[in-house]
């Protein structure tokens, strides 16, 4: 059996290790440049490569081909195997017939990875032997040659899940869905949203899918269509016989009739959004039969992930944030609505389509002056011109913070929420986050 894995990065070399040890024939093949590190791991175990390059008579020939996610489905290379009826299918699909490890899988459009590391640190704190792969460190395939693990959590894009035939997630977590991504799904909301739903085509009655009962997306596909996966599903206004919901300021969490209380006030986590994010991971915690006090103690230890809301530092009683992860306005919408204080709110980059209304609320109530941080901030300035008394653009994050802290008095806060990609100015939302740490630091 020959397997082509295009792409030779942390999934690519991944699978091909995997791929090796099980027998197949192995080439991956990357049209950019292979890392030097993932060469070595290549070299060391034996794996055919090339980069820079396809070479279609070593490609062509594949009985199964592995496509990174990164890969549009739009590449010649991947419309020329799909002519030929040659699988292309996702590193996820290709490593789970590997293991009897079950899996945890979530998607949505925010929350997967705040999700993802919440559900593995209660499991983990519950002493189980669990593994943490998906978009995050370490690639699932490598991590199933391993063998060491009896289950994992997975954080699942869509791209991943457009690469599955057969693979199904004993638990699913569907966060939320808005629209995100759209030009990989030719500008159509219904294929993306279907997309997402991928993650619980192939469930059983035996398994579960625990999703927000409060996301429009979600509940309209739930009435057209059709899961065996048992529901579960959590909200902040409902309240259910079995699932998770917000009742005088507790979590409570019903499952197999038996019922987690926990008060939202003990939840280290802040904000509404991450409340949902808490029942999504507690449900899975319950369905894992985790105990109630290991649940509890996680759930109030948990600081969350950086770039995610993250508190920076209190500089003359000014709070600090850096919520650089927000990349669309849905995200930048939980951000706003968890603030208590009038704030200052540092936004901008490479819009992606946004809807601004959706904020205005919002800012209205808790924005006292904005700083566009963008190459292009028309949009911004055309929504929210006459909405705020204060409104400067920057080019720069240094620039950005300086003018942030002019703009505070005591008990403010200052808010790092762009509602943008980061590509005009930063790298990537990583460096866009750390440069205003940095800028924080050096007031
Ligand atoms: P993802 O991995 O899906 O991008 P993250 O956990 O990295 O999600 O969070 C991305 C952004 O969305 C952050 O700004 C975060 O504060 C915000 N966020 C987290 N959870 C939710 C949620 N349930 N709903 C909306 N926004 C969320």
């Amino acid at each position: 059996m020959r397997l082509v894995v295009l792409g030779g990065g942390e999934s690519g070399v991944g699978t091909a290790i995997l791929g090796k040890e099980k027998g197949y024939d192995v080439f991956v093949s990357d049209f950019g440049k292979i890392k030097q590190s993932y060469k070595d791991v290549l070299i060391k175990n034996g794996v055919d490569w090339e980069d820079e390059k396809h070479t279609e008579s070593l490609i062509l020939n594949a009985d199964v081909v592995m496509k990174s996610p990164g890969i549009p489905e739009k590449a010649p290379i991947v419309k020329k195997l799909v002519e030929k009826g040659i699988p292309v299918i996702s590193e996820i699909e290709f490593a789970a017939p590997f293991t009897k490890a079950i899996t945890i899988g979530i998607t949505g459009s925010n929350g997967k990875t705040t999700t993802t590391m919440l559900t593995y640190h209660l499991l983990q704190s519950a002493g189980l032997n669990v593994g943490l792969a998906g978009n995050i460190g370490k690639s699932f395939a490598e991590q199933v040659a391993e063998d060491k693990y009896d289950s994992y959590v997975l954080e699942l894009s869509s791209f991943q899940l457009d690469g599955i035939i057969n693979y199904k997630p004993h638990i699913a977590i569907i966060t939320n869905i808005s629209p995100d991504h759209l030009d990989r799904y030719d500008y159509k909301y219904e294929n993306y949203i279907d997309s997402k739903f991928r993650i619980t085509m192939n469930q059983t009655e035996e398994d579960y899918l625990i999703y927000d009962a409060d996301d429009e997306a979600i509940s309209e596909w739930l009435q057209k269509n059709k899961t065996r996966a048992k529901l579960i599903p959590f909200s902040l206004t409902k309240t259910f016989e079995e699932g998770a919901f917000i009742k005088n300021n507790t979590m409570e969490v019903i499952i197999n009739q038996e019922e987690f209380k926990m008060e939202t006030e003990s939840i280290a986590l802040e904000g509404k959004h991450n409340l949902k994010n808490a029942m999504a991971a507690t449900s899975v915690a319950k369905l894992m039969q985790i105990r109630k006090a290991t649940i509890r103690e996680s759930l109030s230890n948990f600081q969350g992930v950086e770039h995610r809301l993250e508190k920076v530092l209190k500089i003359q009683n000014v709070q600090y944030i850096n919520d650089s992860k927000a990349t669309n306005v849905n995200a930048t919408f939980f951000a706003l609505d968890s603030m208590n204080t009038p704030t200052v709110w540092i936004v901008g980059g490479v819009d992606k389509g946004n809807d601004y209304n959706e904020l205005m609320a919002l800012v209205r109530e808790k924005v006292k002056a904005i700083i566009c941080l963008g190459v292009d901030n028309r949009k911004i300035i055309d929504a929210f011109g006459n909405v705020v008394d204060m409104m400067i653009e920057v080019q720069s994050m240094r620039e950005a913070v300086i003018m942030a802290q002019r703009l505070t008095e005591k008990g403010d806060t200052v808010l790092l929420s762009p509602a943008c990609a980061s590509f005009d100015l930063f790298e990537n939302y990583e460096d866009r986050g750390r440069q205003f740490k940095e800028a924080v630091q050096n007031l």
